[in-house]
């Protein structure tokens, strides 16, 4: 088998030679040449995220950050965004901060060299960075990852046989196949969901969590906010999120690896966990809709509909896919961690987790 034969062909070649692998280790194969090979996102790729339906997303959260910027007396920052995409979100933001005199460097967290070139494209004079080692040390940072923690690998841990069984996929000769692989000790599972009937999942993802970790240390340390907006749940809970989706249709994850969004729900309650015992400050999660109508973005969206009369409909349409409860705007919620020494952040109806 040659090394440019599809991602399916080697991996059912490895699956065969070493046995099945976890679906943490399928997951970041799979999204890490999904990324790699395209650019997903719009009405021609495989989905579409909030930057991409409308100009007011970045523009909110441009303004969210360079409120607290203004309220500390506008330290030199940086702005860090996570997988951002075709560079859209970051574009809004800079451009809304721009007009209240933030001009931040901008660092980018990004492995997909596809993307890389489409940011390129909109941000003139970013910084790339294949992992947040390599950010800004030396001044507070103005974070943003919009549907980045989903991309993340999730373990899934299923019970079975009266035990607990790390889920792994293997390959029949035709097609991948979910197995059963090593025996998970009791005690690393939640005690409330001890007692889960059989076949009942329960997921972990130990990069989350560190990525989680590797920011608040650095909130703590530097100052500044990040914003974490996703689909997500608050865990642990028993359940499972694993989910592709193929040209807008929710398709098998555990088929075609690769060419398919694989992605998971995220557990906020564990990521603020862990933001809490780095000594940061957590607010939320908040439903997007809820937040960015606290930010004004009904008000934006009537400001832009007078300036341009003729896209009133398409502007209120917009308001109604980033907010309606029908749309994103519950299933989206909006994770605020922050710097002890940064005041609080608007659009959480101020009740702040001060822990
Ligand atoms: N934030 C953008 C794109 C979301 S898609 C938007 O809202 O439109 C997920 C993004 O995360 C892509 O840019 C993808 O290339 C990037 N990504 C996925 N896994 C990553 C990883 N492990 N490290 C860095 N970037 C990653």
């Amino acid at each position: 088998m040659t090394a440019d034969a599809p991602l399916a062909e080697r991996l059912a070649a490895a699956i065969a030679a070493q046995g099945p692998i976890p679906v943490a280790h399928y997951m970041a194969v799979a999204t890490t040449h999904y990324y790699a090979t395209r650019d997903p996102l719009g009405a021609e790729g495989d989905f579409i995220t909030a930057p991409e339906i409308s100009q007011m997303f970045g523009e909110m959260i441009g303004l969210w950050l360079a409120d607290l910027w203004i309220r500390m007396d506008k330290p030199v920052c940086a702005y860090v965004e996570l997988g951002p995409g075709r560079g859209t979100l970051a574009a809004d933001a800079l451009r809304a901060m721009a007009m209240v005199g933030l001009k931040p460097e901008v660092h980018l967290v990004e492995t997909s060299s596809a993307l890389r070139i489409k940011q390129a494209e909109k941000l003139a004079g970013a910084v790339w960075h294949d992992s947040l080692d390599t950010l800004p040390t030396d001044r507070p940072l103005l974070i943003v990852a919009n549907e980045f923690f989903d991309c993340l690998p999730v373990h899934q841990i299923v019970r079975a046989r009266g035990g607990w069984f790390q889920r792994v996929i293997g390959h029949d000769g035709l097609r991948f196949v979910t197995g059963y692989g090593k025996p998970v000790p009791v005690d690393v599972i939640p005690e409330s969901l001890r007692s889960a009937p059989n076949g009942a999942v329960i997921e972990t993802s130990p990069a989350c969590v560190a990525i989680m970790q590797n920011l608040a240390q650095r909130l703590a340390a530097q100052g500044g906010i990040a914003a974490i907006i996703d689909y997500g749940y608050d865990g642990p809970k028993a359940g499972e999120t694993v989910q592709a989706v193929l040209r807008h249709a929710f398709a098998d994850p555990f088929e075609d690896p690769g060419e398919r969004d694989v992605t998971a729900h995220v557990d906020f309650e564990t990521l603020t966990a862990m933001a809490e015992l780095c000594n940061t400050i957590v607010q939320g999660p908040v439903a997007q809709g809820v937040w960015l109508k606290h930010l004004g973005i009904s008000e934006r969206a009537a400001a832009l509909s007078e300036i341009s009369p003729p896209r009133a409909d398409q502007f209120a349409g917009q308001l109604a896919r980033l907010t309606g409860d029908d749309a994103m705007g519950r299933l989206f919620r909006v994770l605020a961690v922050r710097s002890r020494h940064w005041p609080e952040a608007d659009g959480f109806g101020g009740v702040a987790n001060a822990g």
